[in-house]
């Protein structure tokens, strides 16, 4: 048997080598991420009961291995060795798509040759709360996979548990079926989890980051359920695409200059100026959407530069619903909107397994572009991730070459 495959290269169907290749990162080398991540060679994991190995065609690029990287806002390597984990190392990679080589005792849902897309996300099955019927995702059990978990996607072989395994859209490239769950489904969840704000017909929704990976999953499902989305987006270069995938209208942050936390009522300039740029962003809501309207829900993620505003644009009795903080976790929260308005803040984070099937199921009927705005070879991967930390990247989502050997394939190479 052979030791190790070059990224492109499979051994036979089946046969598991004892090495492979995988971005890594080390403590050594926290920061930026073309700092951070490199390729090496390291052992394949092993497989336990309920688990699936999974030889890696394409893997997804989100903002958590950026997080992983950079060994900030947490040190993800420091705390698993904490918890008794004896890697030095992290794989990064929640997103992914490709074909079960191998499978654990008990597996019972794939087999061996199942093309598949990875749901990022991992809990025991087994753990209290979600046998007292909580859904898996609240259960303090529940790890980002690639992120809390080690042996992410950007490797040759993955491993993980057997629910997260979802059938592949047969039509998509393995590039375009690796990059869209995490963010599909984060964002349906916001959408469609938290009753009675679920998005109905008619419903206004901003849409902060319009072209941005959960932005743009989001506008196609805001309008899949008949709401009307409203993006917010950094440049005129960005407008098309939200408005390609159905947004009414696109407003450019860069115009206003009222962000981040909440100056000082006592400084009586700076908080009028600050009310002033807050006032003219809800002008410009009303503006889109030709009526004025609020919208039902906002979602969030920026954090930190968004959140009083999203606080305030948000329609008595809406909710504003936030999955992350990319600009800063210490947001402000003006407690006048929240209870003399009667609005909801409110945290998601990632999915259980019905709506990561719902999402996947979307994109198998076409009703979802995975949005692939551009695809690297695995030696990119460092590189990519770069230009996400910087924002530099192009709008959509973007995927990282791994088993396959060029863009545009949808199957196993035969
Ligand atoms: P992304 O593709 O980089 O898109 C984020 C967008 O946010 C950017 O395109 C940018 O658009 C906008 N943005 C950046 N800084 C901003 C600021 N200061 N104010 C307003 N908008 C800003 O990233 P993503 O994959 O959509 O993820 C976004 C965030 O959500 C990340 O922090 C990520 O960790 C988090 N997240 C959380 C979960 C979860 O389950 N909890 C899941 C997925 C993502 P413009 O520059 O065009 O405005």
């Amino acid at each position: 048997m052979q030791e190790i495959y070059r990224p492109g290269e499979l051994p036979p169907l089946g046969e598991v080598p004892p090495y492979m290749h995988a971005a890594m990162i080390r403590p050594e080398r926290y920061g930026a991420p073309e700092q951070a991540i490199r390729i090496e060679a390291t052992r394949v994991p092993a497989i336990g009961p309920g688990q699936v190995l999974v030889a890696v065609m394409a893997a997804g690029v989100n903002f958590n291995n950026v997080w992983a990287a950079l060994g900030s806002p947490m040190d993800v390597i420091g705390a698993r060795q904490k918890a008794g984990a004896q890697e030095d190392f992290h794989i990064g990679g929640s997103d992914g798509a490709g074909i079960v080589w191998a499978v654990g005792e008990g597996v019972t849902q794939v087999k061996v040759g199942d093309e598949i897309v990875i749901a990022p996300v991992v809990w025991d099955e087994r753990a209290a709360d979600i046998r007292m019927g909580a859904d898996p995702m609240t259960s303090t059990s529940a790890l980002a996979m690639g992120y809390e978990s080690n042996y992410g996607s950007f490797a040759q072989f993955t491993v993980v548990d057997e629910y997260q395994c979802h059938p592949k859209p047969p039509q998509l490239t393995w590039e375009e079926a690796g990059c869209f769950l995490l963010t599909a489904a984060t964002v349906y969840r916001q959408l469609r989890g938290w009753q009675p704000h679920v998005v109905e017909p008619g419903d206004p929704v901003l849409v902060w980051g319009g072209a941005g990976g959960l932005g743009s999953m989001a506008i196609q499902i805001v309008r899949q359920f008949g709401g009307i989305p409203i993006a917010v987006v950094s440049g005129p270069s960005k407008e098309e695409h939200c408005l390609r995938l159905g947004a009414k209208g696109v407003i450019n942050r860069r115009e206003f200059d009222h962000w981040g936390r909440i100056p000082s009522a006592e400084d009586e300039v700076e908080f009028a100026r600050w009310t002033a740029g807050l006032r003219a962003f809800g002008r410009r809501i009303w503006d889109v959407l030709g009526e004025r309207r609020s919208p039902r829900i906002v979602l969030e993620h920026p954090g930190e530069d968004t959140i009083p505003t999203s606080m305030y644009v948000c329609d008595n009795a809406g909710m504003v619903v936030t999955c992350g903080g990319t600009s800063g976790y210490s947001a402000d929260v003006d407690l006048r909107f929240l209870w003399m308005r009667q609005k909801r803040l409110q945290g998601s984070h990632g999915a259980n397994t019905a709506q990561f099937r719902a999402v996947t199921e979307l994109a198998a009927q076409g009703r979802l572009d995975p949005c692939l705005s551009a695809v690297v070879p695995f030696d990119q991967t460092a590189a990519v991730h770069q230009l996400m930390y910087e924002n530099r990247h192009p709008a959509g989502n973007l995927a990282v070459l791994v088993g396959a050997t060029a863009p545009g394939l949808v199957g196993r190479p035969s």
